[in-house]
């Protein structure tokens, strides 16, 4: 059935359009703004409401195939829904990993299947990820791969970095790495600093991140290639990428919502859903990484929803895996922690989780221009609530945002013309 989206803050950035107006939707396509509802339209009020592009997330960890007692595509994607997220890339660490033909099929099919918001996937930058030989780039590519990872890991060995990038690039896909020099970090639980001197916790350096992602960004300088650095978190790294960008190297970035949000001071508690990795670092880090959104170096807001059943999370902290999940606090952390704070407006958060994405993917998404897919997100930007582990969609609650009071939830969201979720 064909929707109208009435009054509402519609913003797409990259039509520059924000203005209080009408969205008109048939044929799961965007038909147009500013259009009447025509008689048999569904209508829906959005007064008070930004109408969006659907948002979308590049970077989630689906678990399935493998760890489906962590989350599954189903479980996933569902809990993408209720976070407002029409779009997902997911990370290919999966058991086995994402590095064949087969297993991309296997993850759209599943995906498919569960029906609830898009799955673009990232594929394996080496074969089973183990940084020793570079996976078939072209047929991952054939079989829909829009980017290439070893996330979990990094790419550590520059030679099949710097191949890396020349193969992607026959192909325009990027290379996102998680830059760290594992020499540097090992037996670390935590970021390495005056607190973790105080609570004897082995600690990571922000030099593992900001050597490693220096390498990254001469590398895809040298090749031509393009390089993604993932979940950005240290002030060294963003000044990096920042002077990379004036000089024209082919580089973007992306931050997740606990690393401009949280400080390792927060690993006081021993609790392990302050344990991720890059770790939580220091107060400078994050203010680092809000003057990097609020000056276009970071590109991209993603969560790296990572979900740990509890039995995993529940161990002494050096012993927990790393990781929290992200998907239904994302937008909420935005909004209290950027919008309200005053270091972005909509339209500029709404940028970085929509088109930026889209366009570091390579991916036909991001836009309510007329016959764009419709994917659309509404967002109550006043609506008040209170994170409840019960509410999740996600199999796991590994949190650290339990508990908190945010303001602003996705409301109805839009995935191809079709309203996949309604709270
Ligand atoms: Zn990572
Ligand atoms: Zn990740």
């Amino acid at each position: 059935m064909p929707i109208t989206i009435e009054h509402g803050r519609v913003i797409d950035p990259a039509e520059q359009v924000d203005r209080v107006t009408s969205l008109r939707i048939a044929d799961g396509r965007i038909v147009g703004l500013d259009l009447p509802p025509e008689p048999g339209d569904e209508v829906i009020d959005a007064s008070g409401r930004i109408v969006c592009p659907g948002l979308i997330d590049m970077h989630v960890h689906l678990r399935e195939p493998g760890r489906e007692e962590d989350e599954t595509i189903a479980t996933g994607t569902a809990a993408a829904l209720a976070g407002g997220f029409t779009s997902i890339a997911c990370i290919p660490n999966t058991e086995p990993p994402i590095d064949t033909q087969g297993t991309v099929e296997f993850v759209r099919g599943q995906a498919a299947r569960a029906g609830n918001c898009n799955v673009f996937v990232v594929a394996c930058v080496s074969k089973n990820r183990e940084g020793t030989e570079l996976s078939e780039i072209g047929q991952l590519v054939e079989a829909g791969a829009v980017a290439f990872t070893d996330d979990g890991s990094p790419v550590s060995d520059p030679e099949l970095m710097r191949r890396a990038f020349e193969y992607c690039q026959m192909f325009d896909k990027p290379v996102l790495n998680h830059s760290e020099i594992r020499e540097l970090t090992e037996h670390g639980v935590m970021h390495e600093g005056l607190t973790s001197l105080e609570l004897g916790l082995t600690g990571m350096p922000s030099a593992a991140e900001d050597v490693m992602a220096s390498r990254d960004i001469a590398l895809a300088e040298a090749t031509g290639g393009r390089f993604h650095l993932m979940h950005v978190s240290t002030a060294g790294s963003v000044d990096a990428v920042r002077r990379a960008k004036r000089r024209g190297v082919r580089v973007s970035t992306e931050v997740c919502p606990h690393h401009f949000t949280l400080t390792d001071e927060s690993l006081r508690t021993f609790d392990s859903n302050y344990k991720m990795n890059p770790p939580l670092r220091g107060r400078e880090d994050v203010l680092a990484c809000i003057d990097g959104l609020r000056d276009g170096t970071i590109d991209c807001i993603v969560t790296d929803h990572a979900p740990h059943a509890k039995e995993k999370k529940m161990q002494e902290l050096d012993r927990a895996p790393f990781g929290i999940i992200g998907l239904e606090t994302a937008v909420g952390l935005v909004v209290t922690q950027l919008i309200q704070a005053g270091a972005l407006d909509w339209p500029a958060a709404i940028e970085k989780m929509t088109i930026n994405p889209a366009r570091v993917l390579g991916i036909d998404r991001g836009t309510l221009r007329p016959g764009a897919v419709a994917d659309v997100t509404i967002i109550d930007p006043e609506c008040r609530w209170t994170v409840d582990p019960h509410e999740f969609r996600s199999k796991s609650s590994n949190s650290p945002f339990i508990g908190w009071e945010l303001t602003g939830r996705a409301e109805t969201v839009i995935v191809a013309g079709e309203v996949k979720f309604r709270r």
